[in-house]
């Protein structure tokens, strides 16, 4: 199996084929449905049946970005001659959609994540693009789709949002010279920037109030840890599916390193974020516990652990890397 098919394949088999079907990451963020209607929308644009599986309501933060692209619907996602992961490289990142995603006839990964291996016929893994959306922006043209205003702004929402708004360190000058491109097609970059970031619903924010108030320092101020609890989300009216940003504002302290959230799912389920300012690699981190992700942003999920548990194992993990 190959890391790296050419572009140029993945545009053939896209071409040939008549129903393709694109699987974003669970929790979904700004690249992966960016990334994935983008290029729904180019297949459709190419004449082709193209869907977004999801398997989980739309967070809050992406639905606006949704133009007819995503669907539950199994009566729509039958016989799908090619399936893409798309901003996510292994099964566990999309676990009730894996039967039907094997139902594809031909299946391809594209991808930016570090921690991803090959495991599909064609794949296309490029850990040095800023987000999976810039990697879609290459490969549209290929499929002889000219990038329009809508197309453009589905890949700009990619961009923002996992470059941290031109912020982190993945955004390069190509991150810039395409975003520049996308303006210059009529993407209006401020008006998705209001619905990204600011278009909060006032539970979310008093939700991050709590989870502020119960966060922990340790490791001498270089690391924070905060959990998101089922009394929190009771008692605040906040939803788990719109933590987004949080993390980032809790690795935002002056001082810290290491940003850790747990989110409990279900009693003994907990998800686990990791943000990182500069130098500590969360994502070898993450994969340790069974996760993957970024160098500065990753995640697993811990199975059996009480948050209390949880928080001090992590606690003492994450005190390691410092010694
Ligand atoms: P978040 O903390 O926002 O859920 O995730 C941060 C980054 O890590 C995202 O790019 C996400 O795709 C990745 N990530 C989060 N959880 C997991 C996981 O359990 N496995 C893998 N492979 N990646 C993850
Ligand atoms: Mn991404």
């Amino acid at each position: 199996m190959k890391k790296n098919n050419s572009l140029d394949e993945i545009a053939a088999a896209l071409k040939k084929a008549d129903t393709v079907l694109l699987f974003p990451h669970i929790s979904m963020d700004g690249d992966a449905m960016g990334a994935s209607s983008a290029l729904c929308a180019a297949l459709r644009k190419a004449g082709k049946t193209a869907y977004v599986v999801v398997e989980e309501k739309l967070p809050d933060m992406v639905a606006f970005l949704d133009r007819g692209y995503c669907t539950e619907d199994p009566k729509l996602t039958a016989r799908p001659d090619v399936c893409v992961c798309v901003d996510c490289g292994e099964y566990k990142r999309f676990p009730k959609r894996k039967t039907l995603f094997r139902t594809g006839a031909l299946s391809v990964c594209i991808d930016h994540h570090k921690t991803t291996e090959p495991f599909l016929d064609l794949n296309f893994i490029k850990e040095d693009a800023a987000a999976t959306a810039e990697i879609v922006y290459e490969l549209i043209p290929l499929l002889g789709v000219e990038i329009d205003e809508e197309i453009g702004s589905l890949i700009y929402a990619g961009i923002v949002t996992d470059t941290g708004k031109f912020q982190y360190s993945n955004t390069t000058r190509k991150t810039h010279l395409i975003a520049a491109e996308l303006l210059a097609l009529g993407v209006r970059a401020s008006d998705i920037s209001i619905m990204l970031y600011q278009n909060e619903r006032m539970e979310k924010l008093l939700l991050g109030a709590r989870i502020f108030d119960d966060a922990r320092l340790f490791a001498d101020g270089r690391a924070v840890i905060s959990c998101i609890t089922e009394k929190m989300l009771k008692e605040t009216g906040g939803r788990l599916d719109e933590t987004d940003g949080v993390t980032e504002s809790l690795r935002d302290i002056r001082g810290v390193e290491v940003a850790c959230l747990l989110k409990e799912k279900t009693a003994h389920t907990i998800k686990v974020s990791l943000r990182s300012k500069k130098d500590v690699d969360v994502a070898a981190f993450s994969e340790k516990n069974g996760g993957g992700g970024h160098t500065k942003a990753a995640g697993f999920t811990l199975n059996g652990y009480s948050v209390e548990d949880a928080k001090n194992m992590i606690i003492q993990q994450i005190e390691e890397l410092f010694l």
